[in-house]
């Protein structure tokens, strides 16, 4: 159809009556005041007769100031010029009834053409209704950037309050169990000899509860971070397993582990966690088992140029679960059965850590049970192999080890605050055949190796007058008055999380012994360091 046929469809309508009916305040106007509304005009407006509109100044349906400062006579003006000069302009705007209540509203002005003078008509839309829900979703804005503030905070206070209790709890561990340890290697009759032994397997028992619960809170909190190295899964999994072998023949029961396929490269991974899961792992399994054996097993299930993915599974011919328990099985200080905690002891959070541990690792724990003939733990993990040139490296610091029953003979610092564990310390060291010189903060311990020759220092991390790290930081810099800026520096120290082995390191430390330290550790350390330096 022709422009001009189609004009024919619009003629005789009654624009005036549509604009009328509209249901938005509708209104025509030039710079001196209303020349004409609809009925929604006068609702809207709450005006009883349509001359309290006409011919009054668009601003005296407005407050004195818009939002923003400006007066409304100026601000009218500048919007109607606007509409003149773009032929519309659309804008928010504050209007007021005749009665004096002001509400929000969206106004459009649009130019009328064709007469003596342009006219400009407006459309008001009330948007009460929307700047309320605006400023109600502000409003809930606000508030959950300050609960998430809050949270934070909380997040922090917590993760501050576990790392103090690392400490608090770990300083007088540390003395109790390296006290034991040390009564051991004194000459005892066989009763106190059993005593001392229940003593120390009594405090390991508590710092593996404590362990327990400090990495269940830390996996909580977000803070647990995977230490990724190169290691030998066939070292790990042998040393693992003649540990295990031991617990289990005392039980009576046998220990059986196979490695389907040798797997001759290191792997890129986490193996401390890694033993701690099969640890959980078959720990309950010879702890729910009485007769018959546990089994460790590990096959390979991918294998690609640079990466593997392996499965491990622990079995046992123990209690069993029964099936409709299975699924409290990965409940928070949750038992199959509470009467097992009385007879089994435990804090039903082994199978959690472990399940986390390995779901940060990248595999998945699962488990099949038989109620009365046992139970199958298994998890699949991906590694990265390590790259072969660095594999040498760590097999040719290996075969330099020292015997482990040959003294020591090393001379060594220890810079350590908390009396006990002077002792404790100081005699380990001595049993193995070290010189041992003590001191009890930085400054000190400064001041020794200004005078004296060592091997080797061992240093606490808080100490009164200088701590551990500026003491370090002094060894190391070269304007300092040590004999030996390059000493091996040990930190010794109670604070176990995450993020403080790299204070540690970051403050110059070569290495990091967490407490309460054990024998072995402390020998393994010291080997390793006496090795180095001989090469
Ligand atoms: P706990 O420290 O109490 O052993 P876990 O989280 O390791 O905590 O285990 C939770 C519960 O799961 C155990 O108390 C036990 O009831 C059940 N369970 C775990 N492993 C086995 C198993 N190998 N055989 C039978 N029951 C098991």
């Amino acid at each position: 159809m022709l422009t001009s046929d189609r004009l024919s469809l619009i003629e005789g309508i009654d624009f005036h009556g549509v604009f009328m009916d509209l249901n938005d305040p509708f209104m025509i106007l030039d710079s001196d005041g209303f020349l004409e509304c609809n009925d929604a005009t006068l609702r809207v407006f709450e005006a009883e007769t349509k001359d309290q509109i006409l011919n009054i100044h668009p601003s005296q349906l407005s407050p004195a100031i818009q939002p923003g400062g400006r007066p409304s006579v100026e601000a009218v003006e500048k919007m109607m010029a606007m509409a003149l000069k773009n032929g519309s302009h659309r804008f928010e705007w504050d209007h007021q009834t005749v009665g004096g209540r002001v509400f929000p509203a969206e106004v459009t002005l649009g130019v009328i053409r064709g007469g003596d003078h342009p006219l400009l008509f407006a459309q008001v839309h009330d948007i009460s209704h929307r700047k309320r829900g605006e400023m109600a979703l502000e409003a809930a804005t606000r508030k959950a950037q300050l609960l998430a503030v809050k949270a934070n905070q909380a997040s922090q206070s917590k993760s501050d309050f576990l790392a103090n209790m690392s400490h608090e709890i770990r300083t007088p561990m540390n003395g109790v169990i390296g006290m034991t340890g040390l009564l051991l290697d004194t000459e005892l009759d066989p009763e106190q000899r059993n005593f001392v032994e229940i003593l120390r397997n009594s405090g390991e028992a508590l710092m593996s509860v404590i362990n327990d619960i400090l990495d269940f809170s830390k996996i909580e909190a977000g803070k647990l971070d995977l230490e990724i190295t190169g290691f030998n899964l066939q070292e790990v999994i042998s040393s693992f397993s003649n540990l295990m072998k031991v617990t289990a023949e005392e039980k009576g029961l046998q220990w059986r582990w196979n490695i389907e396929d040798r797997i001759e490269y290191n792997l890129m991974g986490d193996s401390g966690r890694l033993r701690q899961v099969l640890t959980n792992l078959a720990g309950n399994a010879l702890k729910f088992t009485s007769e018959g054996w546990v089994q460790l097993k590990v096959e390979k299930t991918e294998e690609k140029d640079d990466s593997i993915v392996l499965k491990f599974s622990v079995q046992d011919t123990g209690i069993g679960i029964p099936a409709n328990r299975l699924s409290r099985l990965f409940k928070a200080f949750s038992q199959v059965d509470s009467s097992t905690s009385r007879k089994y002891g435990g804090t039903g959070l082994g199978l959690i850590i472990s399940r986390d541990l390995v779901r940060m690792m990248g595999g998945n724990l699962a488990v099949e049970s038989v109620d009365g003939e046992g139970s199958n733990f298994s998890f699949t993990l991906p590694f990265k192999k390590q790259d072969p040139n660095l594999v040498k490296g760590i097999k040719g610091v290996a075969q330099n080890v020292v015997a482990h029953n040959q003294p020591l003979e090393m001379k060594i610092l220890v810079a350590e605050d908390n009396p006990t564990n002077q002792i404790v310390a100081s005699r380990m060291l001595q049993n193995m055949g070290c010189q041992v010189d003590l001191v009890t903060n930085g400054k000190e311990a400064l001041k020794a190796l200004e005078n004296n020759s060592y091997d080797l220092v061992l240093m606490d991390c808080m100490m009164p007058e200088m701590d551990g790290y500026s003491a370090t930081r002094k060894i190391r810099d070269l304007n300092s008055n040590v004999l030996d800026h390059g000493i091996v520096v040990i930190a010794l120290t109670a604070n176990a999380l995450q993020g403080d082995r790299e204070s540690c390191l970051n403050a110059g430390m070569d290495d990091y012994l967490a407490k309460p330290v054990k024998k072995m550790a402390l020998r393994a350390m010291l080997e390793k360091y006496k090795v180095d330096e001989r090469s």
